[in-house]
């Protein structure tokens, strides 16, 4: 385990107004990273994009993030001595690189107008070539240059990309990778708006907040190459490379919105548990190991055991069948004063009377095996509140004409009319007398109870149910057939 206290890492996100499940895994493992070794996680926020703000989306990221567990040490809302933390509020700094990568002439000002460059386009690929600037402001001279500035001539700054050069780094995770730099385009550092591009801020600030560790998806794998050249200009070190793999739909496409949600408060919403979600998350591209059979890790286990090592190259499937049952696991486990908190949003509408926290407490005892998700509660909760067992197949009423039924039945009302308030006990213990009585047992005892009761042949405990419904109510669910 890389015990190292200077470990710096970043979680970098460009705010869009919702999580994505993908940005919740970088999150994740920069936060995991930095626990497991004793570093800092930092948060900066990418907003350069003016065009791209969304009102509220910085305060809803960091509140979701924290209700999720994953804490930053340096940040918008918390400080720290490398800020601001706001890319828009460093724009001073960027212009100064800037400046230096210009006097360096690692980088120059371009001034074509969007149509010449929409020209350059058409006849390169009419040519079949790559389309890619192809540096024709370099040709301008010195005095050029300094007149079109003077006379307010919109432009832009490019990275200025040596050709014929193989570009190599190494990746923790994805191994040696080598790039042509002929296929390098001249990167647009500062666009004609005077905002710096992600690549430029990415790097400076990188450099300047002192990260040691980049963790962040693979998509960002191929602009490495241009930092590594803005690195190099500015003679500064390039921090270790771990782009984890992407997220793919069970078809090994990219995780898209079409095959599913994407949004992390979508899941939160839908009732998956914080605890399920950061675990599945988790083992989307990192496994403890080979032979570890383990599954379910608690957030702390994670931060024991996550290393960058075990995080697989390839993508990594998200199957919601396997999300489902985690948290149904997670439900099935969890404390259940905690877990009634969580739900009581659920309750609401269906019929229940919440403010009867025990009541309460006992449906979602019963039904929480069956629970995917809490979002279901409403489903599960029906046969509680319904006035008449509806039958949820027309053939289940065979049951309840059988000839045995009726006698059952009776019996059945008869001791529980002797009865003051029926608990799950009291219902075995006349359950099993109604059996001595009329030598009526098994499948044709049970069965028509249930489904008298509850109108469908399975379903929770029978003795919950019966006790939760009430005396009142059992005795008139079984009138009806007798
Ligand atoms: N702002 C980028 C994003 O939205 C950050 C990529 C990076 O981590 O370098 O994901």
């Amino acid at each position: 385990m890389d015990k190292n206290k200077n470990v710096r890492v970043r979680f970098a996100p460009s705010p869009t107004g919702y999580i994505h499940i993908g940005s919740l895994r970088t999150a994740l493992f920069n936060y995991l990273y930095a626990r497991n070794t004793g570093g800092k996680n930092i948060l900066r926020i990418e907003d350069t994009d003016q065009t791209r703000l969304v009102e509220g989306a910085v305060d809803n990221l960091v509140n979701s993030l924290e209700l999720l567990g994953i804490e930053f040490d340096e940040g918008p809302d918390r400080g720290g001595d490398k800020g601001p933390y706001y890319q828009s509020q460093r724009l001073e700094i960027y212009r100064k690189y800037c400046q230096e990568l210009l006097d360096k002439k690692a980088a120059y000002y371009a001034f074509e107008t969007p149509e010449e460059l929409e020209e350059m386009r058409r006849m390169q690929q009419l040519e079949g070539r790559q389309t890619m600037y192809d540096g024709r402001a370099l040709n301008l001279t010195d005095e050029e240059v300094k007149a079109n500035l003077e006379n307010g001539i919109p432009h832009v700054i490019r990275l200025k990309v040596p050709r014929d050069e193989e570009i190599r780094f190494n990746d923790l995770i994805k191994g040696t990778i080598k790039i042509d730099s002929n296929v390098i385009d001249d990167q647009i550092l500062i666009k004609s708006d005077g905002f710096p591009t992600y690549h430029l801020a990415n790097v400076i600030d990188d450099h300047l907040m002192e990260v040691t560790h980049i963790i962040r998806g693979e998509e960002w794998i191929t602009s490495v190459p241009k930092h590594i050249l803005l690195y190099r200009a500015l003679g500064w070190e390039v921090p270790v490379m771990a782009h984890v793999p992407l997220i793919l739909n069970p078809d090994k496409t990219k995780l898209s919105k079409r095959q599913g949600d994407v949004a992390v408060e979508d899941y939160l919403r839908k009732g998956y548990l914080k605890e399920a979600l950061v675990n599945f998350i988790a083992m989307l591209g990192w496994n403890p190991g080979e032979g570890e059979e383990q599954e379910f890790f608690s957030m702390k286990d994670l931060t024991e055991k996550f290393s960058l090592e075990k995080v697989q190259s390839s993508g990594a499937v998200f199957n919601v069948d396997k999300l489902n049952w985690m948290n149904n696991s997670y439900i099935k486990n969890y404390d259940p004063e905690r877990l009634l908190d969580l739900s009581l949003p659920y309750f609401r509408d269906t019929g229940v009377d919440v403010s009867d926290r025990e009541h309460t407490m006992k449906i979602l005892l019963a039904i929480r095996v069956y629970l995917n998700k809490l979002n279901e509660i409403p489903e599960h909760t029906k046969i509680f509140t319904q006035d008449k067992a509806e039958l949820t197949d027309e053939k289940l009423k065979e049951y309840l004409t059988a000839e045995t039924t009726k006698t059952v039945f009776s019996e059945l009302i008869r001791q529980l009319e002797n009865t003051e308030v029926l608990t799950a006990e009291i219902y075995k213990e006349k359950i099993n007398e109604v059996q001595k009585l009329t030598g009526i047992k098994g499948k044709l005892l049970f069965k028509p109870v249930r489904i008298a009761l509850t109108g469908s042949e399975n379903g929770p405990d029978l003795p919950s149910v019966a006790e939760i419904l009430g005396k009142e109510k059992v005795i008139k669910f079984l009138s009806v057939w007798t």
